[in-house]
């Protein structure tokens, strides 16, 4: 049952979650009422208000393309 330990030490010292796929998250400025994605974003272009995260379909686990 070991023998399958030793060829997996690479992958947990180095772990990178998703390199090939950008993190783009929702935001949401209540004040201009605009969704706004970006992959980070603290206050809206438009107003400097700041702008709520909101949580995106992957996150939920409801994605349409579950590609797992
Ligand atoms: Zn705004």
């Amino acid at each position: 049952m070991n023998q399958f330990t030793a060829s997996r030490t690479v992958d947990e010292t180095h772990q990178e979650p998703a390199e090939s796929q950008p993190v783009t998250e929702l935001y949401t400025c209540t004040t201009c009422d605009e969704t706004y994605i970006k992959s980070d974003m603290e206050q809206c272009p438009q107003c400097d208000e700041a702008v709520e995260k909101t949580p995106t379909f992957a996150e939920l686990g409801l994605g349409p393309d579950s590609r797992t």
